[in-house]
């Protein structure tokens, strides 16, 4: 692919700003290897720039109704649905991200603005039946203020989204600041987005590193709340400096998701499930299904089946919509991958497929791992404990029932499981006792609005989508309207 050059500055108030002063870092093409983008790198000053533009922007925005921010809104769902085509190559210059995929979440990104306009326009006060005749109480829902959302490299856009939709149509103004390895996107979609109609300030953009912008955004004084999605480690620091400024924060962190499947179970659809949890998007995705547990009867042929689809996969340019398997989406990520899988093979996992970095003809440069399946893995395993975030399955197998549940709730980690069995009652009965956000039945990977996606244990706290996912960014206020006389706190006062 030819080398494009794009020096991006920070999208603050409506413009990007000027490039004087501005120290840069690097986004390396993980297709090429080659640098094809520069981002600022922002620090304290640029933060309070940021915070300052949409705090001034806050009393407008929250002042309309919320029929006219409903109408704003829609009017940016409008300019996605028509325009998203613009955005595709720069996420893919920005994290290798196949073209199929990129496409398949861009053309929807409208809906999820749509869907959320709709069900925060008509939130108003709700009568509370209190117990005191003397006065009239409701509920009033208010938004923060500035709220931060900090948003990592995987799914930049669609993540975005989850956050920018509720937060924006409940009152909100955003400061949003992507990951150092891939904003170009985001940068992109604030242009778009103001083109479309969004004032000036409500929706501005920063670049550069977590600890230094990111930390200075989440401690601004007049940020009011921050929504995370990221690694454990960052959502730890996060959680630490919103602790410290007294604010709150909705953590979406990683994960290590089991898929557990009986020997009762449909072979040709948990096959499915598990390729598509394990390598679309190279793994690195927080639902990826990276630990297998398989009852031993079926263990030989499931595996044979997943090996031989792995081994088939296409690498190869992410642009082309017949490669299989893109490139990982840094430099960073592709060392963690290439660590965790000479790991492995040390503790002794049985490589069964892949297990090396490729270099295929047409991007000899990229950062390409092989679809690797690692058999006979030991819960004591690093392999089967910490998140690689890369096309890397541990399988193990289990016996009874009681085994693969606890096999699954092993670890640190509860965002995502799949069951794969045609015993719904099992299920439905694993389904419960399962510590994880969000539990597959026969199925894996779908998002939808209407459904909450979020974990448990460090996989993080709070709640994105779903029918209060409006409602997370509002404040709750009780108002009371006395309508009758007060008497006299002490009877028998005179004035
Ligand atoms: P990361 O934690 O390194 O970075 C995420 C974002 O946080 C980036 O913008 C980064 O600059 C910023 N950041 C880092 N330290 C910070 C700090 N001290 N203060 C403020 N901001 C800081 O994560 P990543 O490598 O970009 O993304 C991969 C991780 O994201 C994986 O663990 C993955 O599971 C997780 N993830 C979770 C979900 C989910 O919905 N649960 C979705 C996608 C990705």
């Amino acid at each position: 692919m030819p080398d494009i050059n794009r020096n991006y500055t920070h999208f603050i108030e409506g413009d990007f700003t000027s490039a004087r002063n501005c120290e840069f870092i690097d986004s390396i093409d993980p297709t090429t290897g080659n640098v094809w983008a520069t981002f600022a790198r922002g620090d304290a000053n640029v933060a309070d720039e940021a915070i300052q533009s949409s705090h001034r922007a806050f009393g407008g925005w929250a002042a309309l109704t919320g029929h006219q921010r409903w109408s704003a809104i829609l009017e940016l769902a409008d300019a996605l649905e028509n325009r998203w085509e613009e955005l595709v190559e720069t996420e893919i210059r920005d994290n290798g991200k196949r073209i199929a995929e990129v496409r398949a979440q861009f053309s929807g990104l409208h809906s999820w603005f749509r869907y959320f306009a709709e069900q925060g326009k008509n939130i108003g006060p709700k009568a509370q039946s209190n117990t005191n005749p003397a006065v009239e109480s409701e509920t009033h829902y208010v938004p923060y203020g500035v709220v931060v959302a900090i948003t990592p490299w995987n799914s930049p856009l669609m993540i975005l989204a989850w956050k920018l939709a509720p937060a924006l149509i409940a009152g909100n103004t955003v400061v949003v600041k992507p990951s150092e390895h891939a904003s170009a996107s985001t940068l992109e979609f604030a242009k778009l987005a103001y083109e479309s109609g969004i004032p000036n300030g409500v929706l501005n953009v920063t670049t550069g590193y977590g600890h230094e912008i990111g930390d200075a955004l989440v401690r601004h004084p007049l940020t009011r709340k921050v929504t995370f999605t990221g690694s454990d480690t960052g959502g730890r620091l996060v959680a630490t400096s919103a602790a410290e400024n007294i604010i709150p924060s909705t953590l979406e962190l990683g994960g290590k998701s089991p898929q557990i499947v009986f020997d009762d179970a449909d072979l040709n659809s948990a096959v499915n499930g598990i390729l598509s949890g394990i390598f679309l998007s190279n793994g690195q995705t927080c639902v990826a299904g990276s630990r297998l547990i398989v009852h031993h009867r079926i263990k030989d042929t499931l595996i044979d089946r997943i090996i031989s689809c792995a081994n088939s996969l296409q690498s190869g340019n992410p642009m082309c919509t017949t490669t299989q398997i893109g490139p990982l989406a840094n430099e960073m990520q592709l060392d963690k991958v290439l660590t965790h899988i000479e790991m492995a093979k040390r503790e002794g996992a049985v490589c069964r497929a892949g297990g090396n970095r490729i270099h295929p003809e047409d991007c000899p440069n990229g950062y390409f791992v092989e679809p690797t399946v690692f058999d006979n893995v030991k819960p004591s395993m690093r392999i089967w404990q910490e998140e690689i975030f890369g096309p890397v399955l541990a399988v193990t197998s289990f016996h009874e029932e009681e085994d693969a549940l606890s096999l699954a709730n092993e670890g640190n980690y509860g965002l995502a499981a799949g069951i794969w069995t045609s015993d719904l009652d099992r299920a439905g009965h694993i389904a419960n006792r399962i510590n994880t956000g969000t539990v597959y039945i026969n199925h894996y990977r779908s998002v939808d609005p209407a459904a909450p996606v979020g974990g448990m244990k460090h996989s993080g706290y709070g709640r994105e989508l779903g029918p209060d996912a409006v409602e997370d960014f509002l404040q709750v206020k009780s108002v009371w309207t006395g309508i009758k006389p007060i008497p006299s706190p002490y009877p028998g006062l005179k004035w």
